[in-house]
């Protein structure tokens, strides 16, 4: 026992290993160093740990004894050395995106990393390919006989012998091949080289964003591997965390959109497919319409007041259902003509036979603009301008409550219907530009970003932000 440990800190009788975590060091190496030093098996450690049994089989996609979550511990019953471990969760860094960048399949080691007893949290990343310390390749096979490593969990496979192969009984480095190896364990490591990702996947941790937002337009399933959507969602993430003012301040949405090859705007234009999709959402929208059932639907020109110096369409009343609002505001983004009359004819006011052929604007169709989305994508979007166009309907009408409907009165010289009439026209100039397509033909709450995978392919998502707090006087 010449490699004896120098400091060591009791708690009950187990025997802490504090003094051999390096920064960012993962839990499983800290729980199998702990394994090793009080030669417990896997039931007897998960129980002095997290008081609960290691599990034996764990078919899940997250393991029910997970390193990556901490949604299976009871805080509350923890002691010292289970409480300990916790930093070395993934989730205790990146929040509740620990299970949709990574994985706990297996183990994903650095082999130098291993010679000297670490292992970090991060490698689980599956867009991670490398070690960021060494360079070397994450590897998740047993580097001698090729065995997979077992669960990155507490399972009585992982830890029957903690960081050696169940195939060959190979330690993954050489602080793992015999005794509990104190010396190695101790040895320095800088680890500075991990700390550019761990702030990053700070930040994603404090990221409010809904991911995937959106029902999914089309019923085909996405082909890709649950690997790759892994990756594809850390890409995404990683892009947002370049504009950490605007991750704080407001709600971020992606949803992945496929890219299509680009076509020219009028062969867009006069393809039907689009305009199909269109209209699909519109008649979804119309027939909810009809359902809410207003009396201000049958004069729809009435229940509006167009401003004359801006153009933008708004609600007479504050009773106007704000799903009508939203559908006047959605079809004038889209529609390039008439938008009274089309909505009208969406609502069955009018016979078809009236109105003329739905013409979509070449900027809402050609969108994202310089790249090129596949029809699926471009569904998501049009979707999304609705959603959008609700919530900015739903906020109108909060903004302008307790105006008391000043167009609608009778006396137009009463003081008080003038202040209210002023105080409404400053909140109509105010949102003028959410609430116009001239300002706005795109709201811009609405965008899309890219990213390269792994593979140097370019991929492209939905982004909306939703500014947080702007919603003051309801
Ligand atoms: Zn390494
Ligand atoms: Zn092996």
């Amino acid at each position: 026992m010449a490699n004896l440990p120098a400091v060591r800190t009791l708690e009950g009788d187990l025997v802490r290993c504090g003094a051999w975590l390096r920064p960012a060091e993962g839990a499983f190496t800290h729980v199998a160093k702990l394994a090793l030093i009080n030669a417990l098996a896997p039931n007897p450690l998960c129980q002095a740990l997290f008081r609960c049994n290691a599990l034996r089989r764990s078919p899940s996609p997250v393991s029910g004894r997970s390193f990556l979550v901490t949604t299976w511990i009871s805080r509350s019953r923890l002691g010292i050395a289970g409480a300990g471990t916790l930093g070395g969760f993934l989730s205790e860094t990146c929040g509740r995106w620990a299970a949709v960048i990574a994985s706990d399949s297996h183990l994903r080691f650095c082999r130098p990393c291993a010679d000297l007893g670490y292992h970090s949290s991060l490698y689980q990343i599956d867009a991670i390919k490398a070690c960021p310390i060494h360079g070397d390749a994450l590897v998740n096979r047993c580097l001698n006989c090729g065995a997979q490593t077992p669960r990155y969990a507490l399972t009585a496979e992982s830890f029957q012998a903690p960081m050696r192969c169940h195939g060959c009984g190979c330690g993954f480095g050489v602080a793992w091949d015999d005794e509990p190896n104190y010396t190695v364990w101790s040895q320095v490591l800088d680890t500075r080289a991990l700390m550019p990702l761990w702030r990053k996947l700070q930040v994603i941790a404090r990221l409010s964003v809904e991911w995937p937002c959106l029902q999914s337009w089309c019923d085909v399933p996405t082909s890709a591997s649950t690997e790759q959507q892994r990756i594809d969602c850390f890409n995404a993430l990683l892009q947002l965390t370049d504009y950490p003012d605007i991750a704080l301040q407001a709600r971020v949405c992606i949803t992945p959109i496929a890219l299509a090859p680009r076509r020219p705007s009028w062969e867009i234009q006069s393809d039907v497919g689009r305009r199909a999709i269109y209209k699909s959402i519109r008649r979804r929208i119309a027939s909810q319409l009809r359902k809410v059932g207003s009396p201000s639907l049958e004069h729809v020109e009435n229940a509006f007041h167009t401003d004359q110096a801006n153009g933008v369409t708004v609600p007479r009343r504050g009773t106007c259902p704000p799903l009508l609002h939203a559908f006047m505001l959605w079809t004038q983004r889209f529609e390039e003509f008439d938008v009274i009359s089309s909505v009208r004819t969406a609502l069955g006011y009018r016979s078809l036979s009236e109105c003329s052929p739905t013409r979509l604007r070449t900027s809402i169709l050609t969108w994202p603009g310089d790249l090129s989305a596949n029809d699926q994508g471009w569904g998501h979007f049009a979707w999304a301008c609705f959603l959008e166009a609700l919530t900015d309907a739903i906020r109108w009408q909060c903004a302008v409550r307790g105006f008391e409907d000043p167009l609608e009165q009778d006396d137009p010289y009463d003081p008080v219907v003038q202040r209210q009439r002023r105080g409404f026209l400053e909140q109509l100039s105010l949102w003028s530009p959410k609430l116009s397509s001239a300002i706005e033909p795109v709201s811009s709450s609405i965008g899309a970003m890219t990213w390269r995978d792994a593979s140097g392919a370019l991929c492209a998502g939905l982004v909306t932000f939703r500014r947080t707090g702007v919603m003051s006087r309801d």
